[in-house]
């Protein structure tokens, strides 16, 4: 299933419409411009590959039909790229194959669909990844514990980054049923998908390959939660190919960079260092716009008594009184609320 960008309350957060956004994914970037060309047509002997690893000594790994060239940028375009900052893994660039085999020059970069940076203040996010499908946010019900803290703040980062997120719990097999029952309370109403998993029972191992095929995930969540074990389960060289990067890193080359992994089920992972450290303060958030990353919260919007009520102690808040109906889960007030303060603390700094 090809995740789409559809939830109604981040375009909002975003200050984009959704014409805006959808004239914005048609066309080719003029990289001179920056403009998008709506023509959707490809420069003549060139095709769209994704960048699958960023620039070692200035060049580039694009897959293009199951094939990985060794790209350069094109000398026309260098000074309007900034190789390091401008393009990223996932992007999808224009290449014109070299006349040498497994070669190619990039021409251009074709408009992202998200973008994954951290970044604060006045200075450009260093970006991460673009093109982005899902979030996959992996959580254990125990060891570590679950928290549903945690969870709410996983699916605002997701949220602030316009990625759609995918909630797995794992280590189903160390739960007695309570997890599932907290979880399940709440999240399937607000329209997330949650799948349940156990890399040691054998179970859901299916549904997360199936869920990852297709499409570009990054995959978060707490140290030890079982995110290696996950991918290692639906793809056994998963864990070797990142061994052995991590033995090269040691090497000559001490970054080891961005890239994006195939998978067995055709899906690929980003493996950028950044990813999973990401915080929330990091996405440069307002916190006056987390109200929108809230489903819930957003649907409310405008309904309390004071238009820039924080939903925090505010007299005739909708979202107090939500809670106290019981349509609003107070465990998801208490989230906000923490991740409200961190963000005006954080501004303050
Ligand atoms: P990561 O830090 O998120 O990549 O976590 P790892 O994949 O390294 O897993 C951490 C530990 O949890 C390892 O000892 C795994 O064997 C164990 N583990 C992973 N998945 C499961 C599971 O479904 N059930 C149980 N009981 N243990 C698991
Ligand atoms: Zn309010």
């Amino acid at each position: 299933m090809a995740p789409t960008l559809t939830q109604p309350w981040w375009p909002r957060a975003l200050g984009l419409t959704r014409p805006a956004l959808d004239h914005y994914h048609r066309g080719l970037v003029n990289p001179a411009t920056g403009i998008a060309d709506t023509d959707p047509a490809l420069p003549f002997g060139c095709a769209a590959g994704l960048l699958v690893a960023s620039g070692r000594g200035g060049t580039w790994e694009v897959e293009l039909d199951g094939q990985r060239l060794r790209c350069r940028l094109r000398d026309s375009v260098r000074d309007d790229f900034d190789p390091l900052g401008r393009l990223v893994v996932g992007d999808r660039v224009v290449v014109r194959p070299g006349s040498e085999p497994g070669r190619g020059a990039i021409e251009a970069r074709l408009p992202r669909r998200s973008q994954v940076g951290r970044g604060r203040g006045e200075k450009a996010p260093t970006l991460i990844a673009a093109n982005i499908d899902q979030l996959v946010i992996v959580l254990s019900a125990r060891m570590p514990e679950f928290t549903l803290h945690t969870l709410d703040r996983y699916l605002t980062i997701a949220a602030a980054a316009e990625v759609e997120p995918l909630v797995v719990l794992n280590k189903s097999d160390l739960d007695d049923g309570t997890v599932q029952a907290e979880v399940e309370a709440v999240y399937p109403a607000l329209g997330y998908r949650i799948l349940r998993t156990s890399v040691t029972a054998g179970l859901g191992i299916e549904s997360f390959a199936a869920a990852l095929a297709g499409c570009i995930s990054a995959v978060v969540g707490p140290s030890g939660a079982g995110k290696s074990s996950l991918l290692n389960a639906i793809d056994p060289s998963y864990r070797l190919r990142i061994g052995q990067v991590m033995a090269m890193g040691k090497g000559r080359h001490t970054t080891t960079g961005s890239r994006l992994l195939r998978l067995d089920c055709g899906g690929w992972v980003a493996d950028t260092p950044g990813i999973k450290t990401l915080g929330l303060v990091e996405t440069d958030l307002e916190p006056m716009a987390l109200q929108h990353l809230f489903p819930e919260l957003d649907a409310l919007f405008g309904t309390c008594r004071f238009a820039n009520c924080t939903h925090r102690s505010e007299p005739d808040c909708a979202v107090s009184r939500g809670v106290a109906a019981g349509r609003i889960a107070p465990s998801r007030h208490a989230s906000y609320q923490r991740l409200f303060d961190e963000l005006e603390a954080a501004r303050r700094r």
